[in-house]
């Protein structure tokens, strides 16, 4: 299988690094075909602009969205944006590491989503009428592959429990396992989260590893976060709201997980 790590960490001898190499060659010696965006070392750009359609006129308005159809229809997106979209296509697993920096990714990590998903490529694909909103959320250009987040936080696990100060950890990561991954067609998988790591240590660190081993050794056969499929019949169309039947009584992000 091909796997896509992509990673956002801007030290290579930090935790971050060290797991980024750990599951390089837990992969590898696996038999899998592993690619990595290493965005720091790569200088990734993080910033979706102008520059990013090499046909844009200078001086023209820019428009971020229209600009990104475009140049994706026409193959004039800059060469960054369709190497990295290549290794998308390329990719059976994809996974984003990262450290929790402010209850998201770094920027950098942002801004590779931002410029990569394209018009036409990750969102605004299929037909939108007042029968069907477009291929997204279960459906769309990434479906069929399998994502997982592999996230480090300074934060204890009970400060991301379901009565933290933080919030639930799966509320914090929502926005991208259901918004950047489940909206193009991915099934996610559960993250793998470390908590608390100013606390690792060697011993810590063999254990963290192995877990996380055992992760990537079950990449294909973990059972993906049960998200309810926008045109699986659940939600009424074009208003994308839950059915009124589902869960009447209940609102929040965790109605779009089928228990
Ligand atoms: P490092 O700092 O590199 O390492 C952590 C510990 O692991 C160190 O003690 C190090 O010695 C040890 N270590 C490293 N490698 C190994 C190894 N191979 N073997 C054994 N031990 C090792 N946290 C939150 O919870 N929520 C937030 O919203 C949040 N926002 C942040 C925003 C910013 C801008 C920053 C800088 C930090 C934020 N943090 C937050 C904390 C952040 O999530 C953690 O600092 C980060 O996850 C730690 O990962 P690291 O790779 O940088 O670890």
């Amino acid at each position: 299988m091909n796997v896509l790590l992509v990673y956002a960490h801007p030290e290579p001898t930090s935790l971050n690094g060290a797991l980024k190499d750990f599951s390089v060659n837990r992969l590898q010696r696996a038999g899998h075909t592993v690619r990595v965006s290493d965005l720091y070392a790569m200088k990734w750009k993080a910033t979706l602009d102008a520059f990013d359609d090499t046909d844009h006129v200078p001086g023209t308005a820019f428009h971020p969205s229209l600009g990104s159809k475009h140049a994706f229809e026409n193959g004039t997106q800059s060469e960054d944006i369709a190497a990295e979209q290549e290794k998308l296509k390329w990719a059976d697993a994809v996974i984003l590491q990262f450290p929790l920096w402010w209850f998201s990714m770094p920027a950098i990590l942002k801004g590779w989503v931002e410029r990569i998903y394209a018009y036409g490529f990750a969102y605004g694909v299929g037909e939108h009428s007042d029968q069907r909103w477009g291929d997204r959320y279960g459906e769309g250009s990434l479906a069929g592959k399998r994502a997982m987040l592999v996230v480090t936080t300074g934060g204890w696990e009970p400060h991301y429990g379901e009565r933290g100060i933080n919030g639930p950890i799966d509320d914090i990561l929502f926005p991208i396992n259901h918004g950047v991954l489940f909206y193009p067609g991915f099934d996610v998988l559960p993250p793998f989260v470390v908590y608390r790591t100013s606390k690792m240590d060697e011993a810590r660190f063999a254990q963290t590893s192995e877990a996380l081993g055992r992760r990537l050794d079950e990449l294909w056969s973990t059972r993906p976060i049960p998200y309810r499929r926008q045109n699986g019949g659940d939600y009424s169309i074009p208003e994308c709201t839950l059915r009124d039947d589902i869960l009447p009584e209940q609102t929040g992000l965790s109605v779009h997980v089928a228990k």
